[in-house]
């Protein structure tokens, strides 16, 4: 291995069974590139189900931004839901096999009336009222059934990243159990609060902000690497910071979490969340020059309503994760559980921090 080749096993400081491989040593990599896809730039395509004039292609509207005849972000019931509200079964068990009824809400956002427009490309007041708009649909969908266990709203940008339809779209999916990693987020951070009386997310920011750590031999004693660990700082605002994990199981994932302490993304303010939009921006503007034509997805994780969580305020954080779909996994890592990073986040992060905006 070259000097500056990392080989080694980076654990999850949130979720430790989310361990990750890095390995940067060329020869060391049992992935296959993902190409970026073809951009389709097109502003408006005459049969898109998503494009202005074709309203009537969808299932019916449930909120149209700024208002239905001009509308530049609309919510529709998705045409193929995973989770529906006309289940009749009640939930079941046979045996060790259990399943739970498919109960739930399915919806498409569709964020931009232009059809090809990729995420920074939109404006910051845009980002801002799409910010608004997952607040506010996650709001709505928790107030209207107490069946509801977690909201999860997410974005998939090409096919690799499982984007059906190429009109720029999100989801919403709300669901009658807790994710699981969401729950292992939740409760990690929960024991991590009850031994050290801090949110772990909040030590990690602080860490991302000020800490420098020296790795030493545990033979030699010499000193093995320095971590300047601000190094990964993405992008910073006035309440938000986009930070490339330590543990990073995409290439180029980056997380973005409030500055301040906040478990619950329904809490941020519209001042906040205008902030957040333009962390976004930047951030994808970032991601979009180091990897041209990247497709991600993106999810918001943050605490889930139900009863079992109800202390985990002071404990949990709200963030959103965005995770480029660079490479395709192989058997190795769906076999071993491991993630494999072939770019040291270290070198990612300066990647990406470098460029002028
Ligand atoms: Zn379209
Ligand atoms: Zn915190
Ligand atoms: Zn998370």
């Amino acid at each position: 291995m070259s000097q500056d080749a990392v080989r080694e096993i980076r654990i999850n400081p949130i979720v430790p069974s989310d361990s990750v491989l890095v390995a940067t040593a060329r020869g060391s990599r049992p992935q296959k590139a993902e190409e970026p896809a073809p951009r389709d730039t097109r502003s408006h395509v005459d049969r898109c189900p998503f494009c202005t004039g074709n309203e009537d292609k969808t299932p019916p509207t449930i909120l149209a931004l700024p208002d239905e005849r001009h509308w530049k972000i609309r919510i529709v019931e998705n045409l193929y839901p995973v989770l529906g509200d006309d289940s009749e079964y009640g939930n079941l068990a046979l045996g060790l096999q259990q399943t739970i009824d498919g109960y739930g809400r399915h919806e498409v956002i569709i964020d931009n009336d232009n059809h090809g427009i990729a995420l920074h490309e939109m404006s910051e007041e845009h980002l801002t009222l799409l910010a608004q708009t997952y607040q506010r649909r996650i709001r709505e969908l928790y107030e209207s059934d107490d069946r509801l266990k977690y909201v999860l709203a997410f974005k998939n940008f090409g096919p690799a990243a499982g984007a059906s339809i190429p009109h720029t779209h999100s989801q919403i999916i709300a669901m009658p159990v807790v994710p699981d990693n969401v729950h292992a987020e939740v409760t990690n951070s929960r024991a991590f609060y009850r031994k050290h009386h801090q949110c772990i997310f909040c030590t990690l920011i602080d860490e991302a902000l000020t800490f420098e750590a020296t790795i030493y031999d545990k033979h030699s004693g010499e000193v093995r690497r320095k971590i300047n660990v601000g190094q990964y700082v993405i992008e910073r605002g006035e309440h938000f910071i986009a930070i490339k994990p330590f543990a990073s199981r995409f290439e180029w994932e980056i997380h973005i979490l409030p500055l301040k302490h906040q478990a619950d993304m329904l809490d941020a303010s519209s001042d906040e969340l205008a902030d957040f939009a333009r962390v976004l921006k930047n951030s994808m503007a970032r991601l979009d020059a180091v990897v041209g034509g990247v497709q991600y997805n993106y999810f918001f994780h943050s605490l889930p309503h139900t009863e079992d969580f109800e202390d985990c305020s002071p404990s949990y954080h709200w963030h959103l994760e965005i995770c480029p779909r660079t490479s395709i996994p192989t058997g190795f890592e769906l076999g071993s559980g491991l993630f494999v990073n072939t770019i040291s986040p270290e070198q990612a992060a300066e990647q990406l921090r470098a460029v002028v905006l």
